[in-house]
């Protein structure tokens, strides 16, 4: 399960964060994660909440939104958002089908945190 390890990283982060304005308890995290990053937001939540357990970082709440995928053709250059999560889709415009330039869909980061 990759969203434990996310978990991690995004708790390592955070602590840094606290650590560097001084603060001691976590009320909100959000989190922006690309369509392609493949994140499962429940096992993500599950993940954070195990490892957060019994630290200061227990009982904040995790927001989670997802960023379509987006793709550039390489054919013709047109931007759309396939509809499947894959990034293997036939451009509406030309019907090229491979190639295409990964716009946005893949991001994994903190939006905000919100802290006391
Ligand atoms: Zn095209």
């Amino acid at each position: 399960m990759h969203e434990l390890s996310i978990a991690q990283s995004l708790i390592a982060l955070i602590e840094d964060e606290m650590a560097k304005h001084g603060k001691k308890t976590l009320l909100t995290v959000k989190i922006k994660h690309g369509r392609l990053s493949a994140v499962v937001p429940e096992a993500l939540e599950m993940g954070f909440t195990a490892l957060t357990m019994d630290t200061r970082l227990a009982g904040a709440r995790l927001e989670l939104e997802e960023i379509p995928v987006v793709l550039r053709c390489r054919a013709c250059s047109r931007e759309f958002t396939p509809e499947g999560s894959s990034a293997f889709a036939p451009c509406p415009g030309c019907g090229e089908e491979l190639g295409h330039a990964v716009v946005s869909g893949r991001e994994l980061y903190i939006e905000y945190l919100e802290l006391e």
